[in-house]
């Protein structure tokens, strides 16, 4: 079924756009599942369950971290993630150059705008992001690579809410890519839409969707509780 549910998630994805295989609280046989299946690149976001789930599973997969991410829990991805979607502070991109550095690795980093009418959701305000971009400190943070933007849209039926909000963060992609790096290949990934609204992403420039619920199901939120 899972695999199944991967193939029809990837029959609507233009090409250029990568499907980011959610795998957050299901067990790893689910995760073997997609694997077989074909895909390679899975989000969590809680570390300790990433962590465990790494050691698990074959080591060609590319692990992105999705979630929230504390500074004090960086240590912990350094080593291998592939991609970090929601740095939020300049802090918290501070922490991931020194850990990768560490490691003498570059990790790649999308910032998180917060666009959503959300108090909960995470992230850089547009006019935050563009402070924090302007001031430069990012600049000489040589073991990052900022790779793109990431945004959650308002969790809502509400169709062309979605759709503004996609807008917008298209938008201040391209001011971003425009003013700080134009010249910059790498500076090319914006990562939005979930199983709820991916297919409005699609429409507005998203290049990695985030489904988790449509290729794996409800999740087993009580998968942290076990001992
Ligand atoms: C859980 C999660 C997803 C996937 O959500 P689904 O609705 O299951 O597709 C995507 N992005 C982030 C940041 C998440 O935490």
């Amino acid at each position: 079924m899972i695999a199944d549910n991967l193939h029809r998630v990837l029959s609507t994805l233009p090409q250029g756009v990568r499907l980011v295989a959610v795998s957050k609280f299901h067990p790893v046989c689910a995760l073997q599942e997609a694997y077989e299946a074909g895909q390679r690149v899975f989000g969590e976001s809680h570390v300790q369950e990433l962590v465990e789930k790494e050691a698990l599973l074959p080591k060609d997969i590319e692990w992105h971290f999705i979630g929230h991410l504390q500074t004090n829990k960086v240590k912990y991805l350094a080593p291998f993630v592939s991609l970090i979607h929601a740095v939020d502070s300049l802090k918290l991109l501070k922490e991931i150059n020194r850990q990768a550095e560490r490691c003498q690795r570059i990790i790649p980093c999308l910032l998180q705008i917060h666009i959503a009418q959300e108090e909960t959701k995470f992230g850089f305000t547009p006019d935050e992001l563009r402070q924090m971009l302007c001031e430069g400190t990012w600049c000489e943070l040589k073991s990052v690579q900022i790779a793109g933007l990431m945004c959650m849209a308002t969790n809502t039926d509400d169709q062309q809410q979605i759709a503004n909000e996609f807008t917008q963060a298209a938008q201040i992609f391209q001011e971003v890519k425009g003013t700080y790096f134009p010249d910059d290949k790498a500076f090319c990934e914006l990562s939005m839409g979930m199983s709820g609204d991916y297919l409005i992403a699609l429409q507005h420039g998203t290049t990695l969707v985030r489904v988790g619920s449509m290729i794996f199901g409800e999740r087993d939120y009580s998968i942290h509780k076990q001992p």
